[in-house]
């Protein structure tokens, strides 16, 4: 697995590991014995499953035991980023759109340059945003702009 984004990468092996789709390693509920674990199994040998890192420092586990190369789990990996990647991205136009609004441009305009129609951006993006910031959903209730419903 490479490094490029190790936050990203982590919360990647915890839904993969979640998700039951992998096996974990022998080693990575024991970081004491194996701190560099990178807990997403690639190899069995037997009943043990091993990651990468622990395949290469292996010295008596899966002995005389032919291993058995487990799909490459950096692909799922990808696919996970790729799903953050995208939920990040429909927050961050959501978040653009709801500024377009409160900047006064109409739903007409917002469709015009996604390349809908008003109807359609107006259905899309005309919901709360549900953002990660620390408000309460009371605090939310109150609009700080026009209406809702406020047709142009
Ligand atoms: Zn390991």
């Amino acid at each position: 697995m490479t490094g490029r984004d190790d936050t990203a990468t982590t919360a990647g092996v915890k839904a993969l590991l979640t998700s039951g789709v992998v096996t974990a390693c022998l080693y990575a509920q024991r970081p004491q014995d194996r701190p560099c674990c990178e807990a997403v199994g690639v190899v069995r040998y037997g009943p043990t499953t091993l990651c990468a890192d622990c395949d290469r420092r292996r010295s008596a586990v899966g002995k005389g035991m032919a291993p058995v190369r487990l799909p490459d789990p950096s692909a799922l990996l990808e696919v996970i980023a790729a799903q953050h990647a995208c939920r990040h991205a429909d927050i961050a136009l959501r978040h653009a759109v709801s500024s377009a609004r409160r900047a006064g441009q109409p739903w007409s305009a917002i469709g015009a340059v996604l390349g809908t129609t008003r109807q359609a951006a107006q259905q899309r993006f005309n919901e709360p945003v549900v953002a990660t910031d620390p408000l309460t959903p009371d605090q939310h209730a109150q609009p700080a702009s026009p209406g809702p419903n406020r047709r142009r």
